[in-house]
């Protein structure tokens, strides 16, 4: 294992990304007194809220050639939490209702968190840690001790250049590179399909017959917002998960999942029903990718497991000199990247310690061999949430829950660092938040909203400057 950079507790630090994770990252590297260069491909900090119109040429995104877009989100996107609960802790995502340009929506427009998360940039003056418009193209340790780390990266006008640093910290998001279905018979179905990825606004599916896989929250919102158009929108949903769903739109319809696709156009649902489908949207989620760290031999990627990782966090034989920050999905993000960072940036000054890489290793095999035992299959290793909203993990008992659940894992980093543990409020908020669904949950009341919100500000008003 690497030594923390401790005979001076100052490390020079390389983040890779100022999306909200490399953001907060950056900041806590610097509070505990790092040296941050902050590496960011696109112009603007803010990652995926970045909202771009234009899409991949490539609608599937299969073509590792392709010139990637960064971002996921959706004109008519508005966040599926309540702003209370998702913002940083100590940079409250209020609402400015003295600021028209503002959404003071409990559940705001992706503006509106683009603008958050610029404010927090601001705040903390963070921008002068970054440099803008420049990828990073290859890590690799320098010596086989891992201690100093070589950064390869490329500007926007081509130029290339190389340094040392003693640590990077991964904060690249992993909601840009498509995880797709896979359907019998899909290969030679004529018809158009697409990620939610290049998904952006509804009108191209005017009049047509569209097939949705998929009814997470990207799947749920976007088939609405498909149903403002098309002539008729079918969501094939997984067991256990599609009864839920209601619908003001006569014209969206939900199905199980897709049984076979045809080459005459046809796509037959597990409930037998048939229909002949213009276009599939596949909103079925995102895979890790890391083209910086390819191909080594360090950290690997199976199944959508990143691994060995200790807490998703540090691989235990280069510890703490490569570290990922925001891989669990599900959870509450920007409260966990908060905690996340500021547990990495206090291992790195040597102020926290780790156990040895052999601990940490047996603690990865432990934690494997719970979730096979839980029948939780390795694609779900990073998932975090309270087990009892989501049907997959309903079966749980709450002492084997345990092991995927969001407040446990926050709590446990919390204590690492000597921070508290997740406010009552926000746990609470979260948990109903994740329950709720309906075509206007957003907007409908819902029981303790005025309690809640009001315990979140009596919070906040510790921030305050
Ligand atoms: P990103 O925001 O993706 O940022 C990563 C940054 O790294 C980007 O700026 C990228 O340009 C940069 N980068 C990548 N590779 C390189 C490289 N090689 N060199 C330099 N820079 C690089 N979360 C919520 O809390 N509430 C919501 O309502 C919500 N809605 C969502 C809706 C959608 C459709 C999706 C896909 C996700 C949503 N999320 C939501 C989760 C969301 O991903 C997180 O909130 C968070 O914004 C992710 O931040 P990040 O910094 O980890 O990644």
């Amino acid at each position: 294992m690497t030594q923390p950079c401790n005979s001076v507790n100052s490390c020079n630090v390389a983040v890779i990304g100022a999306g909200a994770s490399g953001l907060v990252a950056a900041r806590e590297l610097r509070r505990e007194g790092h040296t941050v260069t902050a590496f960011e491909r696109q112009k603007l900090v803010g990652g995926l809220w970045v909202y771009n119109p234009r899409v991949e040429p490539d609608l599937l995104s299969l073509d590792p050639d392709r010139t990637t877009v960064h971002s996921s989100i959706y004109e008519a996107l508005r966040t599926n939490l309540p702003r209370e609960c998702m913002g940083f802790r100590d940079f409250p995502f209020v609402t400015r209702p003295e600021d028209e340009s503002r959404d003071s929506r409990q559940y705001p427009d992706h503006k509106e968190v683009m603008k958050y998360l610029q404010d927090f940039a601001k705040e903390f003056e963070i921008e002068e840690m970054i440099r803008f418009e420049t990828e990073v193209v290859r890590v690799e340790p320098v010596d086989e001790n891992n201690r100093k780390w070589r950064v390869r990266y490329k500007d926007s006008r081509g130029v290339s250049g190389e340094e040392i640093f003693d640590a990077v910290v991964v904060c690249n998001g992993h909601f840009t590179e498509p995880r797709l279905a896979h359907v019998p018979g899909l290969d030679s179905w004529p018809g158009k399909q697409i990620h939610s990825h290049n998904y952006r606004v509804p009108d191209p599916f005017k009049d047509q017959v569209v097939i949705v896989i998929g009814n997470q929250s990207s799947g749920t919102d976007i088939s609405k917002d498909i149903a403002t158009m098309a002539k008729e929108v079918h969501i094939a949903a997984k067991p256990d998960t599609y009864e839920n769903q209601s619908s003001l739109y006569s014209n969206l319809l939900i199905h199980p999942t897709i049984e076979r696709a045809y080459e005459n156009g046809l796509v037959v649902f597990q409930d037998g029903k048939a229909v002949h489908a213009d276009v599939i949207v596949h909103c079925t989620g995102y895979k890790y990718r890391f083209p910086f760290l390819e191909p080594n031999g360090y950290v690997t990627i199976e199944d959508n497991c990143v691994g060995p990782l200790y807490k998703h966090v540090f691989p235990p034989a280069l510890a703490p000199g490569l570290s990922f920050i925001g891989l669990p999905s599900m959870a509450l993000q920007f409260f966990m990247f908060e905690l996340q960072s500021k547990w990495v940036a206090s291992v790195l000054s040597g102020r926290v310690k780790l156990p040895s890489e052999d601990k940490m290793m047996e603690d990865v095999i432990a934690f494997y061999a719970k979730l096979e035992s839980l029948d939780i299959p390795k694609r779900y290793t990073h998932f975090l949430t309270d087990p009892l909203w989501t049907p997959m993990f309903e079966k749980l008992k709450p002492h084997e829950a345990v092991v995927i659940s969001q407040s446990e894992y926050f709590n446990w980093v919390a204590g690492q660092c000597g921070c508290p543990s997740i406010e009552h409020w926000r746990d609470e908020q979260y948990n109903i938040s994740v329950k709720r669904d309906g075509d206007t949950f957003r907007d409908d009341p819902w029981d303790d909203r005025d309690r809640l919100t009001k315990e979140a500000y009596r919070d906040f008003a510790k921030f305050k400057p």
